[in-house]
């Protein structure tokens, strides 16, 4: 399928600081053409050919979010002090009553939040169909998405879509075939865990993926009530239950990993696996604390996510960068354990690579123009010293809320704090009264 390209005006930014590949550097510029290609970042040249003046701003790629359900930002601060069984539940029960408008309605919600807080890029799996496709690809973000799947009758969307997993797999190929060539979406396999899929459904899964090149985006090692059940159910831990499956390859997006056994570790960074980090959700759920940094010594290709809304509360991916970077210096008694420089790579190029898109997330010459400009004369950024300060500032203090333009591709989405793409208080709006019906319905006010 072919879409007509959106039209992008070529720009010359000029901003006070860039982060690079090659580290932050001073009074920067940066040029892309209309293809929303970068054909310069560097330090500024002549001032003449600048045709947007960012003083008081940096300039960093746009973030990349390695996992989450964006639709469910209709279940912000649902089941907010409960463990991990009791959330799904209160979750399911919630989604028991959605329809496809709540969906779109939560999804735009999302693509807001994203698109504000700096999120260029993004791993989604929940319920998919075309038509919600081409509300991300209007609002002009990337995404990895991935149409969840199921075997468990207890779960799914049955106000959304009658659909088995058999049908959503082969729906999964026919939307990755018509997508293929689209430079804004891939689409992935999204079996949901291995508690909620039968054995032979991963297995067909695992086979469809070899077979096809389609990557897998599910659920891994999550709660110990997960390890508990499939091991009782299967004789193996959720890692090695889906290796035996043919599950664990360069193809799999694994979300959470925070129960994984030391073989299970080595496994999945020898079958270069990526792993998505969500350090929030894992905390706030009472879940754990990923093996971060073994997975990292052990090869796995790392991104970071917020999970869903319901378990976060929020999608700015700046207090995920920041948790993640002190809570693993924290485990290991060191502070030179991880740099905040690593992180904001896994945050935006590590990201981007993991979940499909390797032409996105750093700011070099031939790369995407998905670019970020932040405001650093807020007061929480003072005093910021210029280009020196740069990465302490994106690691440690900036907030999603700092970010004033994004641009994906070249496509200006969000500037100087407005959104060009979306009506923001129409999808406010919309959001607030499908979440206070679904949740009437479902009896959770
Ligand atoms: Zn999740």
């Amino acid at each position: 399928m072919t879409h007509r390209p959106h039209a992008i005006t070529p720009e010359v930014l000029r901003a006070d600081a860039m982060l690079t590949p090659d580290g932050a550097i001073a009074d920067a510029e940066l040029e892309f053409d209309e293809t929303g290609t970068i054909l310069y970042a560097g330090p500024a040249r002549s001032t003449s050919r600048v045709t947007r003046e960012l003083c008081g701003h940096v300039l960093m790629p746009g973030l990349v979010n390695g996992h989450t359900h964006s639709a469910m930002t209709l279940q912000r601060g649902v089941s907010d002090d409960e463990g991990f069984m009791p959330w799904l539940a209160a979750v399911q029960a919630i989604e028991q009553h959605l329809t496809h408008d709540d969906v779109a309605a939560g999804l735009e919600l999302a693509l807001l939040e994203m698109i504000e807080t700096g999120t260029t890029a993004f791993a989604d799996m929940y319920v998919w169909d075309e038509a919600l496709i081409e509300r991300v690809r209007e609002a002009g973000m990337r995404a990895m998405i991935a149409p969840a799947s199921f075997t468990r009758e207890t779960v799914g969307f049955p106000g959304v879509t009658g659909a088995t997993g058999e049908e959503v797999t082969e729906a999964t190929e026919r939307l990755a075939a018509r997508y293929a060539d689209d430079p804004q979406i891939r689409i992935a396999f999204g079996p949901h865990a291995p508690y909620t899929c039968e054995p032979e459904f991963l297995r067909d899964i695992a086979e469809r993926s070899l077979r096809t090149g389609i990557p897998v985006h599910t659920h891994v090692s999550e709660s110990l009530a997960e390890t508990t059940d499939v091991e009782a159910r299967f004789g193996a831990t959720p890692g090695a239950h889906l290796d035996a499956l043919g599950i664990v390859n360069d193809r799999l997006l694994a979300a959470h990993c925070v129960h994984l056994t030391a073989g299970e570790i080595t496994r999945f960074g020898e079958a270069g696996a990526a792993v998505s980090h969500n350090p929030v959700s894992n905390l706030k759920l009472g879940n754990g604390v990923a093996p971060f940094l073994e997975l990292r010594e052990a090869g796995a290709r790392l991104t970071l996510g917020t999970d869903s809304v319901a378990s976060n509360n929020s999608l700015d991916l700046f207090e995920e960068i920041k948790t993640a970077t002190i809570l693993h210096r924290g485990v290991r008694h060191d502070a030179a354990a991880l740099r905040a420089a690593d992180v904001l790579h896994v945050a935006t190029r590590g990201g981007a690579e993991a979940i499909g898109f390797p032409a996105s997330g750093a700011l070099t010459a031939g790369a995407n123009a998905d670019v970020i400009a932040l405001d650093v004369t807020g007061t929480h950024a003072t005093p910021f010293s210029g280009a020196a300060a740069l990465v302490s500032h994106l690691g440690f203090a900036a907030r999603g809320t700092d970010v004033r333009h994004v641009y994906v591709g070249g496509r200006h989405l969000y500037a100087d704090g407005e959104h060009l793409t979306l009506d923001a208080s129409a999808v406010r709006a919309r959001a607030r009264s499908a979440a206070e019906r679904v949740r009437r319905e479902a009896g959770s006010l």
